[in-house]
């Protein structure tokens, strides 16, 4: 698995496509795996989580404890949005400010990495790599009003991160925290990302494979996910 191009030949996985795939109409699921352009409205949470992920990760540059003044909303985000942010990014500092970690995985590409072996490419953040001073691993995955029931280490975000930065990941032991920033909750997990690894890719092929029996963009399926598909316009199904 490699992290570094790109090219038209690997197809678009995300962490939508891996955990949703049966449930997911077959015309979206196949013109997003196929990466077809669309209309991709960011929702308001995503915006957020983005811009609070990459103020987290400036903070974390150099063994550092994140403290308010690495928070800044922009001025991209509206009002309710901002308040959001700040709710946050006060969360972030209350659960995270004690210890001073360092972003571990610099090489890690922003979007994407390619998977060779399975033919695509996993698409989209896969939160934070930190390293404490003395060593320790963490995985940090912040969401925005999550209310996921998941075993952490089940989660197809959680495995996808894990994926989308190999190399830190076979390094060994680390500690996987979710945290989300609005509820103001943290949970952790240990595991070895070594002995973990052929699981992953063992996952992700099988998950791949669900996904390509699933999609086909000659059925699609009205339902409720139509009111925030992105391939709404031309869809036979809603003329
Ligand atoms: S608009 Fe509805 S039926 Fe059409 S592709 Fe999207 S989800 Fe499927």
């Amino acid at each position: 698995m490699e992290s570094t191009e790109s090219g038209p030949e690997y197809a678009r996985v995300t962490v939508r496509q891996l955990a949703r795939a049966e449930s997911t109409c077959p015309r979206r699921l196949d013109l997003d795996h196929q990466d077809t352009r669309a209309n991709r409205g960011a929702n308001r949470g995503f915006r957020v989580r983005a811009q609070i992920e990459a103020d987290a990760r400036l903070a974390h540059t150099g063994f550092r404890r994140p403290d308010a003044a690495h928070f800044r909303a922009t001025d991209d985000l509206f009002p309710e949005e901002r308040q959001v942010y700040e709710t946050a990014a006060r969360w972030y500092v209350a659960l995270f400010g004690d210890e001073p970690m360092a972003v571990a995985d610099i090489d890690t590409h922003e979007f994407e990495t390619i998977a060779r072996r399975t033919g695509v490419r996993l698409v989209g953040g896969a939160g934070l790599a930190l390293e404490a001073p003395e060593g320790r691993r963490e995985l940090r995955m912040l969401s925005i009003g999550d209310r996921s029931t998941e075993e952490l280490l089940d989660s197809a975000s959680v495995r996808f991160a894990l994926l989308r930065r190999p190399d830190w990941t076979r390094l060994g032991p680390l500690r996987v925290v979710r945290a989300d920033l609005l509820g103001g909750w943290a949970v952790a997990a240990d595991t070895d990302g070594a002995e973990l690894w052929p699981d992953l890719r063992e996952w992700l092929q099988d998950r791949v494979s669900v996904i390509r029996a699933h999609a086909d963009k000659r059925r699609p399926r009205a339902g409720w996910e139509c009111a925030r598909c992105p391939y709404i316009a031309g869809c036979a199904a809603l003329r």
